[in-house]
């Protein structure tokens, strides 16, 4: 008989959001009259249409595909040469950061390439991960065998867990130990912490002094308001030596339905062979993605341009300005309910921290049933999030102004 891969049976079964999922449906079951009032805080996924700018670039799109002068099969599997110099002059170049178009690499999404850059790293890396985290950059280190089985609070056996506290502003500082691969996501995703330059500049001389690679997730970059808060990894001296940088549309031009992003892998960035010699990963990823990818579709590509337009900006900003104004309504309700709250500044996430000795599942039962709000559990993200919430920003300006009063309207 064939084998499965055993990795997968490592993965935790209760995944956060099936759970949530079951008891929302439970309670909602058993509360049929509550069931209109539900308003759903807990998944990430925007709520606004898609931008005019990208309706008309994806209609113009379609109308070449429909001429055979036009027509386009298959693209550059790296991406088209317009999108890849729009996102390297747009979002790098003209900021100060010196990529080359070539070093940007498009895809159909951030959650793909963070799974898929294991395939170009080795299997004996000594992995550091955030807690709590993104839950992708853990099941897919455990679904390549990188890691052993997952003990009671769930953390996995031979994964290194960096622990994001109000202490240390939610973003993890460097381990004493040498660590070989680093999972950073600024603004973060569930806790709504952006990192400051000081603290990527200690990342940055961490991975120089060790050889290591840092991850940057960027996902959220568009919602950085502060000043002085880095945008790129790329903007520390250094990182075109140590960092690879994923982008997506999905949260700035709402493309989480649509499907495209980026992934940045400088060419100056090395990695070790097994014979102890120093090698470029950039023709690595470039391999990976010309063999096991084909290309986002051409008329998704256009739409992302797009974006990069004059009107595309304004409209973008738009967007990001709609769901950190909810943030806003969410951060002042919290608040005034006597919350204690960190993020939605840089970020579509608050995270709250769970009042009178809740744990995180107590405080997500308590706000649904007596609230009808869906937040996330901060256990869900790992052991570090036991003892908060997440809340989405996503989400129309009435429910969030709705959410708010409801919060206050609780008596832990
Ligand atoms: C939403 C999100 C992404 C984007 O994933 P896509 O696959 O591009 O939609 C990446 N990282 C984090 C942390 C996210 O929350």
């Amino acid at each position: 008989m064939a084998l499965l891969n055993d990795n997968y049976l490592k993965l935790k079964a209760g995944y956060l959001f099936p759970e949530i999922g079951r008891r929302v449906k439970a309670f909602t079951e058993a509360h049929p009259e509550a069931a209109a009032r539900l308003i759903r805080c807990g998944i990430g996924d925007v709520t606004e249409p898609l931008p005019p700018v990208v309706v008309a670039a994806l209609h113009r799109a379609v109308d070449e595909m429909a001429q055979r002068s036009t027509f386009r099969g298959y693209g550059p599997e790296q991406g088209y040469d317009f999108l890849r110099s729009a996102i390297a002059q747009n979002d790098y170049r003209s900021q100060g950061m010196d990529i080359a178009d070539d070093e940007i690499f498009v895809s159909d999404g951030s959650k793909c390439d963070c799974g898929a850059i294991l395939d170009i790293l080795g299997d004996r890396n000594r992995i550091a991960i955030s807690d709590p985290v993104y839950p992708v950059y853990v099941d897919t280190n455990v679904m390549v065998g990188h890691t052993g089985s997952a003990d009671v609070s769930g953390a996995y056996e031979g994964l290194v867990y960096l622990p994001c506290t109000p202490q240390n502003g939610f973003i993890p500082e460097p381990p004493k130990e040498a660590v070989d691969v680093i999972y950073l996501c600024s603004p973060n995703n569930p806790t709504g912490a952006a990192a400051t330059r000081p603290q990527l500049e200690a990342w940055v001389a961490y991975a120089l002094r060790h050889g290591s690679i840092l991850l940057f997730d960027a996902a959220y970059e568009a919602y950085i308001t502060q000043a002085g808060v880095p945008h790129s990894i790329y903007e520390i001296p250094g990182a075109r030596e140590c960092a690879i940088e994923f982008r997506s549309f999905s949260k700035n031009g709402g493309f989480t339905g649509t499907r495209c992003a980026f992934t940045v892998v400088p060419k100056s960035l090395k990695a070790r062979t097994g014979t102890g010699e120093s090698m470029a990963l950039h023709p690595l990823w470039s391999r990976r993605m010309t063999t096991k990818f084909n290309g986002v579709p051409y008329i998704v590509q256009r739409a992302a341009e797009a974006l990069y337009s004059t009107e595309g900006r304004a409209q973008v900003r738009g967007l990001i300005e709609h769901y950190l104004g909810n943030a806003a309504v969410l951060v002042a309700g919290a608040k005034a309910a006597g919350l204690t709250v960190f993020g939605g500044v840089n970020a579509p996430y608050i995270w709250v921290a769970t009042p009178a000795g809740n744990t995180s599942w107590q405080a997500f039962d308590r706000i649904l049933s007596e609230a009808h709000v869906v937040i996330t559990p901060g256990s869900g993200f790992g052991s570090k999030g036991e003892g908060y919430f997440r809340v989405s920003a996503f989400n129309s300006r009435a429910n969030a102004e709705e959410v708010a009063r409801r919060l206050q309207g609780l008596r832990w």
